[in-house]
């Protein structure tokens, strides 16, 4: 096998795809169409249980987002990402449009006077 064909992907790409982790390179459980990601730095709320106090303790917290589009070779479905050193939320298409409509609903509720 050449080197060339080593770097093929095993499927056609998405018109998205960034073409990086769904060539033979990768180890075949890890080949995925993968888009570009944005990141969003941002402010997140956390809670802890002070062990000393016995209190719930609320902070604000940078957070790094990576939002991206993804999908393993020969899966039907496109996940849209959202993900955090901490944790990731992979959504169907239907639920990101879904939650793009809720966040507007929530945000134009707050620029009411
Ligand atoms: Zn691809």
């Amino acid at each position: 096998m050449s080197t060339f064909a080593k770097t093929e992907p095993s499927e056609e790409c998405p018109q998205w795809c960034e073409y990086t982790f769904c060539t033979e390179a990768e180890l075949p459980r890890d080949r995925m169409h993968r888009s570009e990601i944005i990141e969003v730095a941002g402010i997140a709320r956390t809670r802890h249980l002070d062990s000393n106090t016995g209190q719930v303790v609320r902070s604000a917290e940078p957070v790094m987002m990576n939002l991206l589009a993804s999908s393993y070779l020969e899966e039907r479905r496109t996940w849209v990402v959202i993900a955090t050193d901490e944790c990731a939320l992979e959504i169907s298409i239907e639920t990101a449009i879904e939650l793009y409509a809720a966040l507007g609903e929530v945000l134009s509720l707050l620029e009411r006077p």
